[in-house]
């Protein structure tokens, strides 16, 4: 009787492992048979990039291949973005997989048969529209896990929500967008997803690599806007007046000490940056006011409320001692992406069993902001940077993403389909729970 209960027992653990190997396997080779669809999508959605908010071709592309595969379609959710749901034929958890679909105010200068001659009028001033950011191979990859996926309906347990999401650059001025306002417009609701994954094609990585890290991984991005306002007068009697250009140049020199002796940067990085002054327009004349733009970045949001409240303190008082006043506004259009630290650990065998372990790389934390950051404040999240670049580049020298020279080695794209579809499985099987 022992001996017949030891036999069983090894019997269902060795088919259970089966089953993962096989749908594992399973999953490679339907990835491996849209390799060449999505490469020629990301051609086509690279040939044809569209701004944040007027993602429409790229929309109806997308929404079209969903359809097709079966999916529950949703279009038009903040202006262009679409939402597909999957449901497996077991029940399960949900998890949601998300793609950026917007290209940048960037002139291609990649020498490509499908490079993009599309221009456009951007604040004021003709230029060209590129995927500097290299959203168009994230629409392409996700085009490909939902067609893997669709075609493992029969065994999925549980559902998948597919997100392809406008504006994460930010939307056009005036108007509203991204992940917050498909937040907004109901993207995580019925039903609402248990984790989400999404993934950021980089260009200081090499093809073959995937790059995570637990906890704050890109900054939360805030745009400062400063105005300072003195009294105009004549630049030859400067006491007639109020100077706010010398306030100004204060304040620029005020706000440095904020990091570099008033935070604890042992702990966290900050940055403050002034990115634009614009006050005067003649050698003899002194303005009324000086507006100053600029931004912080952070990886904490106390640390972040810290910051704002020193940098008004600073502006304020300098402004005060000489007479003049100031309007501190601050915009938050993005938060702090945290890649959720358990759901982190319970997918990191598979990112690890995906890449390769040699190809698994712990990210340093990074300055730039993601509006992804939306999504994992309301569900646990995991966001994984791709490496895009051709083996043996020299990073020093390697056109960073939003440079008319970003380049993308396309055979990177199977490790992304692969990627999304494995921790898509993985996750619905409880792997790791
Ligand atoms: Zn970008
Ligand atoms: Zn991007």
């Amino acid at each position: 009787m022992k001996r017949f209960v030891i036999f069983s027992v090894s019997l269902l653990v060795s088919s259970a492992a089966c089953a993962d190997a096989s749908s594992q396997a399973r999953v490679d080779a339907l990835a491996a048979a849209v390799e060449s669809k999505v490469i020629a999508w990301r051609r086509d959605i690279h040939a044809h990039p569209e701004l944040g908010n007027r993602e429409l071709r790229t929309a109806e592309l997308v929404a079209r291949h969903l359809r097709a595969l079966g999916l529950e379609v949703r279009t038009g959710v903040a202006h262009t973005g679409v939402v597909a749901l999957l449901r497996g034929s077991k029940p399960g958890p949900v998890v949601a997989l998300r793609a950026d679909m917007d290209a940048l105010p960037v002139t291609e200068e990649v020498h490509l048969p499908f490079a993009s001659k599309v221009r456009t009028q951007w604040a004021g001033k003709e230029t060209g529209v590129m995927h500097a950011c290299g959203h168009d191979t994230h629409v392409a990859m996700l085009m490909g896990a939902a067609e893997v996926l669709a075609g493992m309906k029969a065994d999925l347990p549980g559902s998948v929500k597919f997100i392809f999401q406008p504006a994460e650059e930010g939307p056009p001025p005036g108007e509203e967008g991204g992940a917050a306002l498909m937040i907004k417009q109901g993207a995580l609701d019925n039903p609402k997803p248990d984790a989400i994954f999404g993934l950021h094609i980089g260009a200081t990585y090499e093809v073959g690599q995937l790059v995570y890290r637990p906890g704050p991984v890109m900054a939360a991005a805030d745009v400062l806007r400063i105005t300072v306002k003195g009294r105009q007068t004549h630049g030859s009697a400067p006491w007639g007046g109020v100077d706010p250009i010398v306030v100004a140049a204060q304040i620029v020199l005020g706000l440095q000490t904020i990091v570099s002796r008033q935070v604890n940067i042992t702990k966290e990085p900050v940055v403050v940056t002034i990115g634009g002054i614009d006050g005067g327009n003649r050698f003899n004349i002194i303005p009324d006011k000086v507006e100053m733009v600029g931004t912080v970045r952070s990886f904490d949001e106390r640390l972040r409320d810290d910051v704002h409240r020193r940098i008004r303190l600073t502006a304020e008082n300098i402004a005060e001692a000489s007479g003049a006043t100031v309007e501190v506004a601050i915009e938050k259009p993005y938060a702090v992406t945290v890649n959720d630290p358990a759901l982190s650990e319970r997918m990191r065998p598979t990112l690890e069993r995906v890449a390769g372990q040699d190809n698994l790389r712990l990210a340093e934390r990074r300055t730039g902001a993601e509006d992804f950051s939306f999504f994992a404040q309301q569900v646990p999240g995991l966001f994984v940077f791709l490496g895009g670049s051709p083996k043996g580049t020299d990073m020093s020298q390697v056109a960073y993403n939003h440079s008319p020279r970003f380049y993308v080695d396309e055979s990177a794209l199977l490790l992304g389909v692969r990627t999304l579809t494995h921790l898509t499985i993985d996750y619905l099987s409880g792997a790791g729970k």
